[in-house]
């Protein structure tokens, strides 16, 4: 029988990963992997940005700068490469994401200008995962 394997942003799962050190545990994200093998990324993590760091969002023009300026699309780019080697190395197919992330976020994005404004968009990896044939399940996290 094939295996369930699905890809999760941790910090849905409870890990404090997120920008602030804080999580986003979700409930339905829970009773959804019931019974499933779970592979859980943290692309920005992965990426090498520490826990807590400062904030960051996707600009116009494509890059990723955190709330003081500095360019870090090359560690996002990184974290996304390693995401995804991580989830084909288990076999997996479908991934859980945090929407609203410059990483995760799959039907949406802060706008770039860091004032709390959100816009129809995908995250880093979210955007990569989708082109490498990824199903994202959408359960309005
Ligand atoms: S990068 Fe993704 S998994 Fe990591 S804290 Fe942000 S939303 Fe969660």
């Amino acid at each position: 029988m094939k295996r369930d394997v699905i890809g999760v942003s941790a910090c849905l799962l409870g890990l404090n990963c997120k920008y602030n050190g804080l999580h986003n545990l979700n409930f339905d994200v829970i009773d959804h992997i019931k019974g499933k093998e779970v592979v859980l990324i943290c692309p920005e993590v992965f990426g090498g940005l520490g826990t807590p760091r400062i904030p960051s969002e996707i600009q116009a023009d494509g890059r990723v700068l955190n709330k003081k300026g500095l360019d870090v699309s090359e560690q996002f780019k990184i974290g996304t490469l390693r995401s995804l080697d991580l989830l084909q190395a288990a076999g997996c197919n479908k991934v859980i994401l945090k929407d609203g992330s410059p990483s995760c976020g799959y039907k949406t994005i802060y706008d770039g200008t860091f004032s709390h404004l959100k816009i129809k968009g995908m995250g880093i990896a979210a955007s990569r995962l989708l082109e490498a044939g990824f199903e994202i399940i959408d359960l309005d996290t």
